[in-house]
C-alpha cells in the first residue's frame, strides 16, 4: 500500500468526489477529495508566494527527508521557487491548461531519516478520515497512536472540531478552534460582508447575501427594488439554512413569500439562513453546472500561513443547465452540484478517469477550458486570490477564538487545518465563493448500489489517491522539525510579522468603521490609529508601563523622522513640542538619548503598510451595490 502511495504524486491527477458539506458528510467529504500532491502554494496574507525558512541543510539535520515540502512551493503562475538543493516536485499550470508534474523521487513517499523519533500522531479521533490518514502515516514512516495518548503525541488528528480532545498542551491539532463556528454560513457571510463594505471591490467574489431573520426586511425591500427597476429577467435567490450542508434544506425563491418557515421546534440558530443572489450564467461544462471543491491547508495563524493544493474536484450537476424559471426552480439535479444529491439521480455517473463522469479533476476541467482558448493560469490566479481575501476576512475572529482557548501563556497546542473552498465559475470565468467547509471529507470509499436496492461501501482508488496526498501533504508540511525551523517568518525583532501588521490593520479598521462619517470608507480614522499605535507601542516594548510605551515609541517614531526630515530647525520645534506635551500630561519625562541606535525598528514603520490589503486600497472604483456574504 504504501508503495502504491509513495509514488501517487507520479500518476495523474485523479478525480474524487466531492459533496458539499463539512465534516463527516460522506457526500461533501467524497466531493472534496481532489488534491494536487505535493505541490501547495504557500501564501502570505498579501498573497505573496512564502518559502518556509527551511534550508535543505536545516532539514538534513533535523533527520528528514520530507523536507520537499520546503522546496515545492509554486509561484501562481507555475513559476518555480526553489529554495536549497531542491529539485523541483511541484506540478504546474501551463499554457495549454495541463498540469504537469514535477519530477519526484524515491524520497516522496517521505522517509524519514535514519535517526529521528518517529512523528506520532494520535488517531484516537480521526473518524472518517481514518483510512486515509492511516496510509499517510505509513507512508511517511510516522507512528500512529490508535487508542489515544498516554504520553502526549506530536500531532492530533480530530475529526470534527478542536475540542474532539479536551487538555491537549502540546503538539499540533488539525483544527483551529473556532473554524467550525466561522464556516457556519452565517458567520461566514458576516466576516465576507464586513470585508466587502470596506473594500467593496476586492470583494466582489461573493454573491449579495442578506442572513434571516434579521435582514427580512431589507432584503424583501431590495428583491423588490429589483424587480422594478429589472423585471426580466425576474431575479432569483437561493435559500440556505444556516447549518446545512451537502445541499440540505437549499431552495430557490423568487419573492421574499416563497421563503419557508423554519423547521417547527429550531432552535434560534438553527432558525437562521442566508438567502443569496444566484448565480444564473455559471460556466457549463457538456452543458452541465458543475463546482470546485479546492483543498486549503490554513498551516498557522501567525503568521498566517496558506497553502493551497493545485488539484481540486469538480461535481457535476446530472441535468442539463437552463437559467432559472419558474418552471426549473425545484429542479435541484439542475441546479445543485452535491455529490450527495446528484449521487441519487439516474443520470450520475461514478468517474471512471479523471475526466468524465460526475465527479471531475479541477485539471482535467481546465484543461479542457485551455484547449477552448481560455487563459486558465488567469482563472487559476483568480481563484487564489478568493481563498486569500477569504482567508484574510476570518481570520480577525479565529484569532479571537484561538485566544480565547489558547491565551497567551498557557500551554496549548499550536493548531493547522485543511478547509474544502467551493467554488462556481460564471460563464465569464469568475471564480465566486459558495461556501467555506471546516471538515471536507477525507473518505477513500463511496457507497454504490453494487444490486438493485443493495448497498456497498466500495473503495475509490482515485479518492484514496487523492485524498491520502492531501492528508500526507499536509502532515509533512506540520512535521514539527519543520515547524521549528519555519517560524522566523518576522518583519522585525520584535516578532511581528507583516500577517500580523495586516490582521491588526484589518481588524482596527474595522472595528472603528463605524466611527467614520462614511461607514464604507476604508481606512483608520484617527481612534484607530490611536489604538493600532498603542498595540504596536506595547508589542515593542513589553517590559514598559503604557505611558513609556507609548513614548518609547513616539521616541522610535521621531528617530525615524529625523533621518528622512532635512532642516535641524524643524528637527528641534517636533522635538520640544512633544517633549513640553508629554510633560504636561505627567508622562514619562523625556529621554535625553532619544534616539534608538542602529536602524529604525520596522515595529513602528509597518503601521500604514498592509501588505494583504494593499491591493485592496489601490481598488478605486467603488460599486455602491456590492454586498458581502457567504
Ligand atoms: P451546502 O453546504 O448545503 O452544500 P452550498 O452553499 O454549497 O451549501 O450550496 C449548495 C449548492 O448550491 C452549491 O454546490 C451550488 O451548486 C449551489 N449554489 C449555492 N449558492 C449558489 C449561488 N449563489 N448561485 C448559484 N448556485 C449556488
Amino acid at each position: 500500500m504504501s508503495d502504491r502511495h509513495g509514488d501517487a504524486a507520479v500518476r495523474p491527477p485523479h478525480v474524487v468526489e466531492g459533496g458539499g458539506g463539512d465534516d463527516d458528510d460522506d457526500d461533501d467529504d467524497d466531493d472534496e477529495e481532489c488534491f494536487a500532491p505535493l505541490s501547495p502554494v504557500l501564501l502570505d496574507a498579501s498573497g505573496a508566494p512564502v518559502i518556509p525558512p527551511v534550508s535543505a541543510r536545516e532539514c538534513r539535520n533535523a533527520g528528514t527527508e520530507a523536507v520537499e515540502v520546503g522546496r515545492n512551493l509554486n509561484r501562481l503562475g507555475g513559476e518555480v521557487l526553489v529554495q536549497g538543493t531542491a529539485k523541483v516536485v511541484g506540478g504546474k499550470w501551463e499554457e495549454n491548461g495541463n498540469y504537469s508534474r514535477g519530477i519526484r523521487g524515491p524520497e516522496d513517499a517521505g522517509t524519514l531519516g535514519k535517526k529521528r523519533r518517529p512523528v506520532t500522531v494520535d488517531t484516537s479521533k480521526a473518524k472518517t478520515s481514518l483510512e486515509g490518514l492511516k496510509i499517510s502515516i505509513r507512508q511517511l514512516k510516522w507512528r500512529e497512536i490508535p487508542t489515544g495518548r498516554r504520553a502526549p503525541c506530536d500531532i492530533y488528528w480530530h475529526g470534527v472540531s478542536f475540542h474532539d480532545n479536551e487538555n491537549i498542551t502540546s503538539g499540533q491539532v488539525n483544527k483551529f478552534p473556532g473554524m467550525l463556528e466561522m464556516s457556519r454560513k452565517t458567520n461566514l457571510s458576516r466576516a465576507v460582508r464586513i470585508m466587502q463594505e470596506l473594500f467593496p471591490a476586492e470583494y466582489d467574489f461573493y454573491p449579495r447575501s442578506w442572513i434571516l431573520p434579521d435582514e427580512y426586511q431589507q432584503f424583501s425591500a431590495e428583491m423588490r427594488a429589483a424587480k422594478e427597476s429589472a423585471p426580466t429577467p425576474e431575479p432569483t435567490f437561493i435559500v440556505k439554512p444556516d447549518g446545512g450542508s451537502q445541499g440540505e434544506g437549499i431552495y430557490l425563491i423568487r419573492d421574499p413569500g416563497e421563503l419557508r418557515p423554519p423547521a417547527a421546534g429550531a432552535g434560534a440558530q438553527a432558525r437562521q439562513s442566508v438567502v443569496q443572489e444566484y448565480v444564473r450564467k455559471p460556466l457549463l461544462v457538456d452543458k452541465l453546472k458543475f463546482d470546485i471543491r479546492l483543498y486549503v491547508l490554513l498551516k498557522s495563524l501567525e503568521p498566517l500561513e496558506v497553502y493551497i493544493a493545485k488539484e481540486g474536484l469538480t461535481r457535476f450537476c446530472t441535468e442539463p443547465y437552463q437559467e432559472p424559471s419558474q418552471k426549473n426552480l425545484g429542479h435541484v439535479f439542475m441546479h445543485l452540484t452535491n455529490y450527495s444529491l446528484n449521487v441519487h439521480s439516474g443520470n450520475f455517473v461514478h468517474s471512471e478517469s479523471h475526466n468524465t463522469g460526475s465527479k471531475r479533476t479541477l485539471s482535467s476541467v481546465l484543461r479542457r477550458l485551455a484547449a477552448k482558448g481560455v487563459d486558465v493560469k488567469r482563472v487559476w490566479s483568480d481563484i487564489i486570490a478568493l481563498v486569500i481575501k477569504t482567508v484574510v476576512a476570518v481570520v480577525p475572529q479565529l484569532k479571537v477564538y484561538y485566544q480565547a482557548d489558547i491565551p497567551p501563556g498557557k500551554p496549548g497546542p499550536s493548531c493547522f487545518q485543511i478547509l474544502g473552498f467551493d467554488i462556481l465559475l460564471m460563464k465569464n470565468l469568475k471564480p465566486v465563493l459558495l461556501e467555506v467547509n471546516s471538515n471536507p471529507s477525507m473518505r477513500i470509499e463511496h457507497e454504490q448500489e453494487v444490486a438493485p436496492g443493495v448497498f456497498e461501501c466500495v473503495p475509490s482508488p482515485v479518492d484514496e489517491e487523492v485524498k491520502v496526498a492531501v492528508i500526507r501533504d499536509t502532515l509533512r508540511l506540520v512535521d514539527p522539525a519543520l515547524s521549528k525551523a519555519s517560524s522566523t517568518c518576522k518583519l522585525s525583532s520584535s516578532s511581528f510579522s507583516m500577517a500580523s501588521v495586516d490582521i491588526l490593520y484589518i481588524d482596527i479598521a474595522r472595528r472603528w468603521s463605524g466611527a467614520l462619517p462614511d461607514s464604507r470608507e476604508a481606512g483608520m480614522g484617527l481612534q484607530a490609529f490611536v489604538e493600532a499605535f498603542l498595540y504596536l507601542a506595547a508589542r515593542r516594548f513589553k517590559s514598559q508601563t503604557p505611558r513609556e510605551q507609548a513614548a518609547s515609541l513616539l521616541d522610535l517614531c521621531e528617530a525615524q523622522l529625523e533621518s528622512s526630515t532635512p532642516g535641524p530647525e524643524e528637527r528641534r520645534s517636533l522635538s520640544c513640542g512633544r517633549a513640553a506635551s508629554r510633560g504636561a500630561a505627567g508622562g514619562p519625562k523625556p529621554r535625553t538619548h532619544a534616539r534608538h541606535p542602529g536602524p529604525p525598528s520596522p515595529a513602528a514603520a509597518p503601521l500604514p503598510r498592509r501588505a494583504s490589503s494593499q491591493d485592496c486600497r489601490r481598488a478605486e472604483p467603488r460599486s455602491r451595490d456590492a454586498h458581502a456574504e457567504n
